[in-house]
């Protein structure tokens, strides 16, 4: 869905009839003219509203079928098939017109998240903490491929992660219990705790918080 969209946003389509580019169009779900889909959900649209065929439209409709309307100059994607497709608002399409910035952002998202996901396999050996966080940070990323990643925390024992986990509220209730799970078990092994008052990480043994200079003994 999303690679199909990336490569309509490299076609080029231009008007005929004013030579500007088309734009790209979410399709209305019923073809208008004979009552079938377009076989396309999107539609390549000349929305200038100064195009030739669009300004002539109305007199033309208003002359031949006495109604208000014009039209647009239209193509399929991967098509130079010409259509003219009859709107009764300048406004038609322009609500349904594809947001072309967002999709190329979260083309590039979803990119970044392969690659995080992709380098799992090898942050251990690396200690990079990285893509470990960069997946368990990312809500949108597959629960299973989160969950992995919660395994590779303690292994790479990197007390970096404290924080920015901390920081994050898991939606998911057992991935949460996880995190923790792995942070405590971080925590323990470089000899650190958090103060129960004011979060700093501390010496397990101590017993006045050297931040907050409250006493943290046995808590
Ligand atoms: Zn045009
Ligand atoms: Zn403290």
């Amino acid at each position: 869905m999303l690679s199909m969209l990336l490569r309509y946003t490299q076609e080029k389509h231009c008007c005929p009839h004013c030579s500007q580019d088309l734009t790209l169009c979410h399709a209305p779900p019923i073809h208008v003219g004979d009552g079938l889909g377009w076989g396309s959900e999107y539609l390549f649209i000349c929305l200038n509203d100064t195009c030739p065929m669009f300004v002539n439209g109305w007199d033309y409709i208003a002359n031949q079928y006495g109604r208000v309307g014009s039209y647009r100059y239209m193509e399929l994607p991967n098509s130079k098939e010409q259509f003219s497709m009859m709107v009764v608002t300048k406004e038609a399409f322009t609500g349904s017109i594809v947001d072309l910035e967002a999709i190329k952002k979260q083309n590039e998202r979803y990119q970044r998240q392969q690659e995080a996901i992709a380098a799992l396999d090898t942050c251990i050996e690396r200690n990079n903490l990285e893509p470990v966080l960069a997946v368990l940070l990312d809500d949108s990323a597959r629960i299973d491929e989160r969950r992995r990643a919660v395994t590779m925390l303690a292994p790479i024992n990197d007390i970096c992660c404290v924080e920015p986990l901390r920081n994050h509220v898991f939606k998911d209730p057992h991935l949460q219990q996880e995190v923790n799970l792995a942070l405590n078990q971080i925590l323990a092994r470089n000899f650190l705790k958090e103060c129960p008052y004011c979060s700093e990480l501390i010496k397990a043994r101590a017993a006045v918080c050297k931040h907050c200079q409250r006493e943290v003994a046995g808590v």
